[in-house]
């Protein structure tokens, strides 16, 4: 089975419920960012998510406050880096005690100090950032020695026994080769999820070479939906990933991936900074979903991002009995010990 069973089942649970309570929009994942301080400064990240300073990080409560409200089943803790909040341990501790699953996002800098706080448990998942291999991975975060320092994360952490994942940004510079390439070094490692989603091109981000328009965006991608047959680690589902190779179109969700910050909600989503909200109800029922919803905007234009899509993904499966079958035969495969369909 791809997902464990206890996340499938909670999930599936929250959707019907919503489903029967009628709720036409349904917050899936929380995004919490509880500080904006980084131990790195990526290409192309905005210098409010590496700059900021660890006395405006949120206090513990305020965050429970945020995943009490937004309700999604699944947090995912990400900043800033996470691993640097001084009250880590805790607020991992108290998002399981609500029975919700947590994803702590992480560089993989400081995983050794995290592993001494935490403990292994089933409702959390450690997922280290890889994009690429070694020269390109240094290259995006802008620091030498990076790489190495993940990857010896990723294996400590499997050796503790906790469930750990990675997530792959594809930028213009990652080539397709090199994505399988480090699809099968990840593989090898044992990785229990590769989740690879496309860096896009907008606006703000003119000047900067590294992001990927539309095109650019189905090309890679219909390389890496036919490594995702091969290498059944890949965790991006295959709907989203003929989505981002072009072979099919969503409206996106922005809400099901609801963003809190230092800075109160971030509306529309997780990547556009449009306005912040004080408090959950102003930012649900503030956010003009319906014009997000169009992309028509054209700081969406390009996007492809798996926060604003696997949610519509979600969203759109009862609409489509194969689509339901595709989505089902995939959750249930082994992908235990799986290195590769041709190892
Ligand atoms: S299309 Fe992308 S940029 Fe636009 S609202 Fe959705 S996630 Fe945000």
């Amino acid at each position: 089975m791809r997902f464990p069973l206890h996340v499938a089942t909670d999930m599936m649970r929250w959707q019907l419920r919503n489903w029967w309570a009628g709720n036409k929009r349904v917050p899936i994942v929380l995004m919490l960012e509880p500080l904006h301080t980084c131990n790195l400064a990526c290409i192309g990240c905005s210098p409010e998510r590496y700059t900021g300073d660890l006395k405006d990080r949120l206090p513990l409560a305020k965050c429970f406050e945020a995943i009490e409200e937004c309700g999604a089943p699944m947090v995912s803790v990400c900043g800033g880096e996470p691993t640097i909040y001084p009250e880590i341990a805790e607020l991992i501790e108290g998002i399981i005690e609500r029975r919700k699953h947590a994803i702590m996002c992480t560089n993989g800098i400081l995983l050794d100090r995290f592993y001494r706080k935490a403990r292994p448990h089933k409702r959390l998942t450690v997922n280290v950032h890889v994009d690429g291999m070694r020269q390109t991975h240094d290259f995006v975060v802008d620091r030498e020695g990076v790489w190495d320092k993940a990857v010896e994360g990723i294996k400590e952490g499997k050796r503790l026994g906790y469930y750990v994942c990675t997530n792959t940004t594809v930028f213009r510079e990652t080539s397709v080769d090199e994505i399988e390439e480090m699809v099968a070094f990840l593989s090898a490692l044992d990785v229990d999820g590769i989740l690879l989603s496309p860096g896009y091109h907008y606006e703000k981000l003119a000047g900067q070479d590294h992001f990927l328009f539309r095109d650019e965006i189905h090309e890679k991608f219909k390389h890496i939906l036919e490594l995702s047959r091969r290498y059944p680690k890949i965790s991006s589902t295959p709907l989203f990933l003929e989505f981002a190779a072009g072979l099919r179109d969503y409206p996106c969700t922005p809400w099901g991936n609801p963003t809190y910050t230092p800075k109160g909600w971030k509306g529309p989503c997780y990547l556009i900074e449009g306005q912040y909200y004080g408090s959950w109800k102003e930012f649900f029922g503030g956010v003009d979903w319906d014009y997000w919803e169009s992309r028509q905007d054209q700081r969406c234009h390009n996007c492809k991002m798996h926060s604003g899509f696997e949610p519509s993904v979600v969203r759109k499966l009862g609409e489509s009995p194969r689509d339901i079958l595709t989505m089902a035969r995939w959750q249930l495969a082994d992908v235990r010990n799986a290195s590769s369909r041709h190892a």
